[in-house]
């Protein structure tokens, strides 16, 4: 990944301290768990990289679903219109939900999420998401589990794209602002 690392104006997350904080998410979602059957609902395709690791890291009988929805195409501001591309594959009703993301930025798209999948009449409904922006946030969203807070900057790697390119990075950095358009 040394490549790509040339490309960084700076590296916020190392590998070794993501894996760390998310072993540390994965047992605390075991102890609150225990005894329950988990639905982990991943949303497409930002969330793919945490849920990975995440899911390796919870001791549970955990079943698995995702949705895709669109948020900003290409594009680094939120358009607030969520638009869902593709929807679960089970129902929701009566069981324990995590909807599992990768970023909560001006949290309309969870807001829409939680929203959506309240209606469906999960037993619990949780969330789970890998970074926070609380400075950027237009709504109040509900998170119950998160990776690490970060301060206003557009981030990429751990699932995070810009124009679809730097998710396979292992760690989060900030892009060097000649390569942003
Ligand atoms: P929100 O609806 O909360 O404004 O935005 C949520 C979505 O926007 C995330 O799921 C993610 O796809 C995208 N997003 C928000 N902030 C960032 C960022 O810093 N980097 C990247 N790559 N995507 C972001």
């Amino acid at each position: 990944m040394d490549r790509l690392r040339n490309d960084m104006a700076e590296v916020l997350f190392e590998e070794e301290q993501i894996q760390a904080r998310v072993r540390e998410l994965g047992a605390e979602i075991t102890r609150d768990y225990e005894g329950k059957d988990l639905l982990v609902v991943g949303i497409l395709k930002g969330a793919i990289v945490f849920l990975a690791d995440l899911l390796r890291s919870i001791d549970l009988k955990v079943k698995l679903d995702f949705m895709a929805v669109s948020s900003y195409g290409d594009a680094m501001e939120s358009s607030g219109v969520v638009r869902i591309l593709k929807d679960l594959e089970q129902s929701l009703e009566g069981k324990n939900v995590l909807i599992v993301e990768d970023i909560v930025d001006s949290g309309l798209t969870l807001n829409y999420l939680v929203q959506n999948l309240k209606s469906r009449r999960p037993a619990s409904l949780k969330v789970c998401t890998f970074l926070d922006k609380p400075e950027r946030r237009q709504v109040e969203v509900q998170v119950d589990y998160k990776g690490f807070s970060i301060p206003d900057k557009f981030v990429v790697g751990y699932g995070l794209d810009y124009a679809e390119r730097y998710r396979n990075l292992p760690y989060i950095g900030i892009l060097k602002p000649e390569l942003v358009k």
